[in-house]
């Protein structure tokens, strides 16, 4: 068996050997167990089905969200000498039905198509009666509701898709999956825990940055100036950021290709292919562009703003070095941006327990922004990696922190501050208290008769924010989750106060952002 794939993946695809985590995946599906893998994003998933597919009988359904995406995956293929094809609603009837015809007649190995075909009656017929090989699931994370991409179509086909009796065996595929997604792909796919494939998140290649309290477009400015001969995509939070910065770049006479859900399909396409075919290196776009984008040789993602979740910004980011070559993932934080992603989240459809889950992962994307700790570490750990190093030595917090000092008693200062002021106040409040602010709301709320107003006054209120911060994604201070978080106490702040544990911050690892005021 073993030699059979080996020598696929040598004649078919001109690799000497498997990467982690294909061979055990590929083996269980030719075992017919049903099978998740969870491997970095250019970690080689499509392999983990293709080899199955082209050594067992029959044809491999890959059910993709993406239908931007299908006709890559076939070119490559068909430039294999595989015969593939994708049947999609860019096509016209006329074609779709040829297409089908000669699936019917087992002319392809592999067919690509997206969730929504199996809504349609003569496409069912024709897989129902049609010698399978499997049935793959790419970007799994999207059938569970648990995911950062939820697509309610791409789950509810699965109970249909089990029912038939003609598909050997299903494979999921993801490159991001906490937990609670893993096992509800599980659930929903009836996978044992024996045939889950997870090689870790860590790509070994990626330098994580994080820059504050400098002017966005200048800082990106004299970035690209360096970086001129490299191809990079810079991820905005709204359409409107990326017409502003692709305007702004384009004056100066800087070459930028630009992607989002608001131009229409012709320019997306022409924009997505400049930048595929290096004609245009830099690209500028909302989170609309990019999913499952084989492009190698993207040296770094700079995200613009925060993006709302762990999961998006591990996802985005990862597009940088496929090809396994050192890049750069910098992520610019202004304190506007918490505002912009929680108004997102309340202009959302979602009903309220989805929303709390939503800011409670945004909560661990600012605490990400905060942390004086390693940046993959902190990552990882959000993934529950369980290979984590404690240190990366690559990221910014690790390559710029200096000297640790104690400050364990400015910790207990504003940890008695929060208590006093009765766990009812956001950040932004708290570092005015400690401030001594003669802002009116203090007044409003007697906060300023309490024992410790104006108690760390040498600092600045921006400094005390950064501080007070810090103690959230160091989880030494907790956080009520919502829209304007309140700070509670833990069981880790209670050692703190009462001098069990200790607490050390660098000195100047990151700049302190230039506008406190924020919650
Ligand atoms: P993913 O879907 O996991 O992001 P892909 O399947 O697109 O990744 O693979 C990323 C790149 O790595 C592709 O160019 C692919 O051809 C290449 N690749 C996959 N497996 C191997 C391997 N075993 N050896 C060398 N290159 C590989």
């Amino acid at each position: 068996m073993l030699v059979k794939e080996e020598k696929i993946l040598q004649t078919y695809f001109g690799y000497e050997s498997f990467r982690p985590g294909q061979q055990d995946t590929i083996d269980h599906i030719l075992q017919f167990n049903n099978t998740l893998a969870v491997m970095p994003t250019g970690g080689g998933k499509s392999l983990c089905y293709q080899i199955p597919g082209l050594s067992m009988d029959g044809t491999a359904i890959i059910i993709s969200p993406l239908i931007s995406l299908m006709k890559d995956q076939v070119d490559a293929l068909q430039a294999l000498g595989i015969p593939a094809t994708f049947i999609n609603s860019s096509l016209s009837t006329g074609e779709q039905q040829t297409r089908l015809r000669d699936v019917e007649k087992g002319r392809y190995k592999f067919v690509y198509v997206a969730p929504e075909r199996f809504e349609s009656g003569s496409f069912v017929n024709v897989i129902k009666r049609i010698p399978l090989a499997l049935v793959a699931f790419d970007e799994a994370h999207c059938i569970s509701q648990w995911g950062h991409d939820f697509r309610p179509s791409y789950r509810s086909i699965v109970p249909n898709l089990k029912r038939l009796s003609n598909i050997p065996v299903f494979v999921a595929l993801t490159a991001t999956a906490t937990e609670e997604v893993i096992s509800d792909i599980q659930e929903l796919l009836t996978i044992t825990d024996n045939h889950v494939v997870n090689t870790g998140f860590e790509r070994a290649n990626l330098s994580f940055h994080i820059v504050k309290g400098k002017d966005k477009s200048s800082y990106i400015r004299s970035f690209l100036d360096e970086h001129q001969e490299e191809s990079g995509i810079i991820y905005t939070a709204t359409r409107k950021q990326a017409d502003a910065l692709y305007d702004q770049l384009s004056k100066r006479g800087i070459t930028v290709a630009k992607y989002h859900a608001g131009l229409s399909e012709e320019e997306r396409k022409q924009a997505q292919s400049a930048f595929i075919h290096d004609e245009k290196s830099i690209m500028i776009a909302t989170n609309a562009f990019g999913m499952g984008i084989d492009k190698s040789n993207v040296r770094y993602v700079i995200h613009y703003a925060m993006p709302m979740n762990i999961e998006s910004y591990y996802q985005e980011a990862g597009r940088a070095g496929r090809d396994g070559e050192p890049s750069d993932c910098i992520l610019l934080f202004s304190p506007q941006d918490v505002q912009l992603q929680k108004f997102l989240i309340e202009q959302s459809q979602m009903d309220d327990a989805s929303k709390q889950n939503e800011y409670r992962k945004l909560q661990a994307m600012i605490n990400y922004c905060h942390t004086h700790g390693c940046l993959t570490s902190f990552i990882l750990d959000y993934f529950d990696d369980t290979v984590i190093k404690t240190t990366c030595g690559r990221c910014s917090n690790c390559v710029e922190r200096q000297e640790k000092v104690d400050i364990t008693e400015e910790a207990q200062m504003i940890l008695s501050c929060v208590k006093r002021m009765g766990e009812r106040f956001g950040v932004g409040m708290t570092a005015k208290v400690l401030k001594g602010s003669k802002d009116k709301k203090i007044k409003d709320f007697r906060l300023d008769k309490i024992s410790t107003y104006g108690i760390l006054s040498a600092y600045t209120e921006k400094e005390l924010t950064e501080r007070v911060h810090f103690l959230i994604a160091e989880q030494l201070l907790g956080t009520e989750e919502g829209q304007y978080p309140t700070l509670r106490l833990n069981k880790n702040s209670v050692d703190v106060l009462k001098g069990n544990r200790h607490v050390e911050m660098y000195t100047a690892p990151i700049p302190t952002s230039d506008d406190a005021d924020y919650h």
